[in-house]
């Protein structure tokens, strides 16, 4: 089956250079996705340094063009877990930063012409047992400790038992009001969480911000696609970056890989930086397809992540996510989840047709549970992508210990989106020499 995204095929055909001499930048940012636009803007914008992206494939078209495009503010860890691991403050500090990004996102959205320009609304996880309720509640109880408020609204069904120490973090719902809110034609849902949504093509959103930084820093801002790191020296001053052709010399480098570059890091500062590190981060293929229609009239957009059922294998073992909007002069809805984990020592291609039969499942749950089916269906796409996952899920945004020459803002974790905003101005602040406090990004 062909990996036809939407995203793509909503870009303009525009080519960069490839590198083939030694150019010279003060910073250097590897991988041109949605994280590596984002750092190179920031740096542009709160710096006066000299940058140079440089991507081995295309400007947006990597995981940033093969997603579902859902902006949230979500960790894929529970917020018991993350707060055990590094304290309460820590925790709602971080959720904090990333709820800061939405204003971050909006004022760069502005600044590049999208038609249409996207904006927020309700989106929903769905939840179908008291379960999934219970731990969603018990990660609420952390946020609102040390007197922060709710971000996000709990519903649930009126005749479900909920313990009395959960009280206050709720509210009732009648069954018809919760079905409209997933789009579900399934009368099993218990509840639902409300948060703050937006869904856009982040393929896009990367093209038109490289577009506008060359457009106002054209003496500090260059592009190079098709350039592959093959190697890097990282020196006490100057660091090297071997490409398939040519050679870049730089101060700072900043991966935004996303954390699959195969490239070898040699420290002539000190210590090796542990090749484990990168090898730590698991590769996930993730599933997509979209139905392309005119039939919505009305308010269209939405985005739903309806809960795994676990245990009776008719039914989803597996996250599934749903999202509706406007697609050039109609609408397109889209339904993913499915993800296999990438064997290790395998490279992914995106030119693989990885399980087509369990998109069977994908186009399963649109027929048989979801609501909003449009009548006639122009265009089908089907599209993967690859997500890295950190060991500890969570995206590392930060320094190299052992070379400061060497930053990162990678490891999307499923939901990378909001935080790469978030990553892309931390290590703005960094480069420029701003003291910023330690976070649970750090964790390289
Ligand atoms: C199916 C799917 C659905 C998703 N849905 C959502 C969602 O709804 N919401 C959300 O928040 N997130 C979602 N994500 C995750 C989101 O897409 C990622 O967080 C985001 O796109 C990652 O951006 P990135 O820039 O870090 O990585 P990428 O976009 O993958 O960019 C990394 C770039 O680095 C380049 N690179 C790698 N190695 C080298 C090298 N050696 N030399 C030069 N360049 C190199 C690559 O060519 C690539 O272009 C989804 C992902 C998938 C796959």
């Amino acid at each position: 089956m062909l990996n036809n995204s939407p995203w793509i095929e909503q870009l303009e055909d525009i080519n960069y250079d490839q590198l083939e001499k030694t150019v010279d930048a003060e910073v250097c940012v590897v991988g041109a996705g949605i994280s590596g636009c984002l750092s190179a803007y920031y740096i542009l914008e709160n710096t006066q340094k000299s940058v140079i992206l440089l991507d081995a494939w295309k400007v947006g078209q990597s995981a940033s063009g093969h997603n579902a495009g859902q902006v949230i503010n979500q960790f894929e860890r529970s917020a018991k877990s993350i707060e055990k691991e590094f304290g309460t403050k820590k925790v709602i500090e971080a959720r904090q930063v990333i709820e800061d990004s939405w204003t971050r996102l909006l004022e760069i959205l502005d600044k590049i012409d999208l038609t249409p320009q996207p904006r927020i609304f309700k989106g929903y996880d769905a939840y179908n047992s008291v379960e999934q309720l219970n731990n969603i509640l018990d990660d609420l109880v952390v946020y609102n400790k040390l007197g922060q408020r709710n971000f996000e609204k709990l519903y649930i069904l009126k005749d479900i038992h909920i313990d009395h120490k959960y009280a206050g973090l709720y509210q009732r719902i009648e069954l018809k009001k919760l079905k409209d809110y997933l789009d579900t034609q399934r009368d099993d849902f218990v509840g639902a969480l409300e948060r703050k949504t937006l869904i856009m093509n982040s393929a896009l959103v990367c093209q038109k911000l490289i577009q506008f930084l060359l457009q106002v820093y054209p003496k500090r801002f260059r592009v190079f696609e098709k350039t592959e790191v093959i190697r890097i020296d990282l020196g006490l001053q100057n660091s090297f970056l071997k490409c398939n052709k040519g050679l870049v010399n730089c101060n700072k480098i900043v991966l935004c890989t996303n954390g699959f570059e195969n490239f070898q890091i040699n420290n002539k500062n000190g210590e090796d930086i542990i090749k484990s590190f990168h090898q730590n981060i698991i590769g996930k293929v993730g599933l997509m397809q979209g139905y392309f229609s005119f039939d919505y009239k009305e308010e269209i957009y939405s985005a739903v992540s309806y809960s795994p059922r676990k245990g009776n294998l008719k039914e989803y073992e597996e996250y599934i996510y749903t999202t509706k909007r406007r697609f050039g002069e109609g609408f397109l809805l889209t339904v993913g989840g499915t993800e296999m984990n990438l064997k290790e020592g395998y490279k992914y291609n995106r030119d693989v047709d990885y399980k087509a039969d369990k998109y069977k499942n994908l186009e399963k749950f649109i027929i048989t549970e979801y609501a909003n089916l449009p009548k006639k269906v122009i265009k089908k796409y089907h599209w993967h992508g690859l997500m890295g996952y950190t060991k500890n899920m969570i995206r590392i945004v930060g320094v190299e210990p052992r070379n400061k020459n060497l930053l990162y803002n990678l490891g999307c974790n499923g939901v990378g989106l909001l935080p790469s905003v978030f990553g892309g101005w931390k290590i703005s602040q960094i480069i420029g020499g701003k003291k910023v406090e330690k976070d649970i990004f750090d964790s390289v």
